[in-house]
């Protein structure tokens, strides 16, 4: 179960944003410490594709792609020392897959900055420091137990373990990056996965402005931020959101909402920000679909074919024999199953093929 977490400093909106996105009940309030508990919820994948598929069939049973969100509470300056909640937040973002780090450039006098003013790259940099603080005392206590068992020739199997994990050490404490940061070896990425370092993990940044700003698609801060993640964490991406904004059209009756939708010439931010949070995690899926069901399976990218059967039934992949295959453009432009096998593009695949986003596909086994 992948899930992504949502990190930021109190009273930059995450609870606001996972409620807009989650729908879900939890309410918001100016209080710093108000989420104590993570609240962790499925919010389904947009996509085009699978409302077309359900359109199509009508199916008695509609299952779209998930993605886990939760949302961690507790991250301050000075939390890895224990500020704040202290060390709460650490196992839940230990457990998180990927990350979306919140911040603010919204201005508002009645909620009130734990920092006292508004800097979103000064808090971006609080966030980070702590993240690689927590990252600093795990590698340590690492580091200390590999080096009494590989020091003066001792344990040799593990010195390439030794060797990945001074980089990381030297990373985080001298040259202050985030593990992320540099390119690592297949070899040396399985250390990092054995460790969990959460400064590993990819981050998606989304800046929440206020209402005005978000129109407008201005805001002082957003050029100083693109600059300090193209420094700091290239290649990752930013998206300029409102919690404001996206809470107001979450609360309003659909013929109002496409009023206002059209009056303020903006869109919610939202589908996209799932989308690539899905993304960061590297998966994708495969339909299947009928008059019974249409239903997005997620998987790796680089899964085989028995291995996405597996998905639906463990029967599937043990007795996996072949899968059918229609790419989903073929199946809307020819219009029907029929007419995509007539024009030659249904497929019968063996174990070896490699399964792509947005396969429609029917397996065939042997129980
Ligand atoms: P969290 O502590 O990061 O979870 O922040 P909350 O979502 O609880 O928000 C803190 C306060 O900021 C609440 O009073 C929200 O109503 C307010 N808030 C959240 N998002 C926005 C926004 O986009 N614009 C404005 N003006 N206020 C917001």
């Amino acid at each position: 179960n992948l899930k992504v977490g949502i990190v930021g400093l109190p009273n930059v909106g995450k609870s606001t944003f996972f409620n807009v996105l989650t729908k879900s009940s939890a309410h918001a309030e100016n209080f710093p410490f108000c989420t104590i508990d993570p609240n962790e919820n499925k919010v389904p994948v947009p996509d085009s594709r699978f409302d077309y598929l359900v359109e199509f069939h009508k199916p008695a049973s509609k299952v779209p792609a998930f993605l886990n969100v939760t949302d961690i509470a507790g991250l301050v300056k000075g939390a890895a020392e224990g500020q704040g909640l202290g060390n709460a937040f650490l196992s839940h973002i230990k457990a998180c897959d990927s990350l979306f780090h919140l911040t603010r450039a919204f201005d508002d006098d009645d909620v009130t900055h734990v920092e006292g003013d508004v800097n979103p790259v000064r808090d971006l940099e609080i966030i980070l420091d702590e993240l690689r603080l927590k990252d600093i005392e795990y590698i340590e206590a690492v580091y200390e137990k590999l080096f009494k068992l590989v020091d003066r020739g001792g344990d040799k199997k593990l010195k390439p373990e030794y060797d990945t994990v001074c980089r990381v050490r030297t990373m985080l404490m001298e040259e202050k990056k985030q593990v992320r940061f540099a390119d690592w070896d297949t070899k040396e990425i399985e250390v990092l996965n054995k460790h969990l370092l959460i400064t590993s993990k990819p981050m998606i940044y989304l800046v929440n402005l206020s209402e005005k700003d978000y129109i407008r698609k201005k805001n002082k801060w957003l050029v100083k931020i693109k600059d300090w993640i193209d420094t700091n964490d290239p290649g990752a991406m930013l998206i300029p959101f409102s919690g404001a904004y996206e809470l107001k059209l979450a609360d309003m009756e659909p013929e109002a909402k496409e009023q206002f939708l059209k009056d303020s010439n903006a869109t919610s931010a939202l589908d996209k920000i799932i989308v690539q949070g899905y993304k960061a995690l590297q998966l994708m899926y495969f339909f299947t679909s009928g008059p019974d069901e249409c239903k997005a399976w997620t998987i790796q990218k680089g899964s085989k074919a028995p291995q996405a059967a597996g998905k639906i039934h463990t029967d599937f992949e043990r007795g996996f024999v072949m899968a059918e295959v229609m790419k989903f453009d073929d199946f809307k432009e020819e219009g029907s199953e029929t007419a995509v096998k007539a024009a030659g593009k249904y497929h019968q695949r063996g174990r070896n093929y490699v399964v792509e986003d947005g396969d429609i596909i029917f397996f065939k086994f042997n129980t």
